[in-house]
């Protein structure tokens, strides 16, 4: 395989799509010399399977808003690859959603799935829908004409959606509860549940939770403890709330929360009493972090990015290429010495350069926040076993995976200088599990 010609080639047929563009580089580049140690993969053009989505199903919403008016969407599931179990991945909800934004996103999950240690396949869907001054009501309507379309094409043991950017408890309740009655069967098709219909303990707070364990686990390779670190952390949404909620029980201090209109910093750090005002302000009053600001008399930046306050640790939790190149540089000049990725692809190719080269603990979203997909897959299996596990079960396990993750990445990540370089260790480490799959399943 020659990376340039695999990309030239995509680029050419997908020509307007340039975050899916950029998830394959990044993923060819670093498994390129794994892959050519492997003939056998380059007689069935595995790349190209593995690149190109198995398929991809677009569709009009059309529903009510509270005036009466009839609103159509654009929706789409990619269902990426299931050579290793059903397709799994959230569905996003936001004006930006598009087919590249949800093909990368597909892309990333089948790697990260196959990390996780669980069968699961890759996908990921979404809407242009923006839930954001929405009404209950009609985030209900859109939720089931949404279902009306996609209900056919999912199920428990084909494609197993879940929530992501937009799409909370309160959504996946809403689709969940029309598949429920259109499907006729009650099997947890959706993971992200209620607690009473089936959700998992634990599932909320599992990508916030899992960053931070994963954090512990590369912050012991170098002996550093988390305890008093000031951590920058960007979102304000699931990823966000639960990643803080962590570092302060570790007693660690975050320092920053975002939203899309700007940041705010507390230098006194956000306290288990503050973050309580800010999962009731996000979640139950949908209001701005703005707000945050106002109430605790700290600063507020309007249109700014978390990442120009300084902070031992970076937590970039809100969304796809939030932290460029010259925000990397002011981290590493400000002596932050690691980056733990919550939301997807958030640092861009430029910036993840600038951390490899400064030999930071840098870990990519794949490995670092696989820990809300692998909770989900517990999810699945307490659904199957009709059983519910406690929630110290759920964490320890949740732990246990962090862990292997981990170890994955050191096992295919660690370089002559005794470096470790996650970005390679995930890819690969993923990469592998499914090409393996691919090959013994044959030419389909
Ligand atoms: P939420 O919708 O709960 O929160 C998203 C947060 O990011 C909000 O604060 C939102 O602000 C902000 N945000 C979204 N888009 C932008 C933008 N274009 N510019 C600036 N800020 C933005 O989503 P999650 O917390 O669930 O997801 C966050 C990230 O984590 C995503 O990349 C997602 O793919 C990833 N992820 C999530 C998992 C999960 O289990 N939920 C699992 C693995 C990864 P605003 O309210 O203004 O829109």
């Amino acid at each position: 395989m020659k990376v340039q010609e695999v990309v030239n080639n995509l680029k050419c047929r997908f020509p307007n799509e340039p975050e899916y563009i950029q998830a394959v580089t990044e993923v060819l580049e670093s498994i390129e010399e794994v892959y050519n140690l492997h003939p056998e993969f380059e007689r069935v053009n595995l790349v190209e399977r593995l690149c190109i989505p198995d398929r991809i199903f677009s569709f009009r919403v059309t529903w009510v808003d509270d005036k009466g008016r009839v609103q159509t969407n654009m929706a789409y599931r990619v269902q990426h690859n299931n050579t290793i179990g059903p397709y799994k991945g959230g569905i996003r909800f936001h004006s930006s959603v598009n087919p590249s934004i949800l093909k990368f996103l597909a892309f990333e999950q089948t790697f990260k799935n196959s990390l996780t240690t669980l069968p699961m396949g890759g996908g990921k869907g979404g809407s242009d829908f923006s839930p954001r001054g929405k009404s209950n009501a009609e985030v209900m309507r859109f939720c089931q004409a949404f279902i009306l379309e996609l209900w056919r094409h999912i199920g428990p043991d084909t494609d197993v959606p879940a929530g992501d950017i937009g799409v909370g408890g309160r959504e996946v309740a809403y689709m969940y509860g029309m598949y429920r009655k259109l499907a006729r069967e009650n099997t947890g098709t959706f993971t992200g549940k209620g607690i009473e219909f089936g959700g998992s303990l634990v599932r909320p707070e599992a990508t916030g939770y899992g960053n931070i364990y994963f954090l512990l686990e590369m912050l012991k390779t170098k002996g550093i403890s988390i305890e008093g670190k000031r951590c920058l952390v960007s979102g304000s949404g699931n990823v966000a709330q639960y990643t803080c909620e962590k570092l302060i029980q570790l007693g660690a201090i975050p320092v920053t929360l975002s939203d899309s209109d700007g940041y705010i910093y507390d230098p006194d750090g956000i306290t288990k009493e503050k973050l309580d005002y800010v999962m009731e302000l996000k979640n139950i009053e949908r209001g701005r972090i703005r707000e945050y600001a106002e109430k605790y008399n700290c600063k507020y930046v309007a249109g700014g990015r978390v990442w120009s306050e300084t902070g031992d640790i970076a937590l970039p939790s809100a969304t796809q290429n939030e932290l460029n190149e010259d925000d990397a540089i002011r981290l590493v000049k400000s002596g932050c010495i690691a980056v733990s990725e919550g939301a997807n692809m958030p640092s861009t190719p430029e910036a993840v350069a600038v951390f490899q080269e400064a030999k930071m603990l840098y870990a990519p979203g794949k490995a670092a926040n696989a820990g809300g997909v692998a909770t989900s897959g517990l999810e699945m299996t307490q659904n199957s076993m009709r059983l519910s596990w406690t929630r110290e079960e759920v964490d320890e396990k949740l732990k246990r995976i962090m862990k292997d993750i981990h170890e994955q990445c050191v096992k295919y990540g660690k370089t002559s200088d005794d470096y470790i370089d996650y970005v390679k260790g995930a890819n690969v480490a993923g990469f592998m599990k499914v090409a393996k799959a691919m090959l013994a399943q044959g030419i389909i």
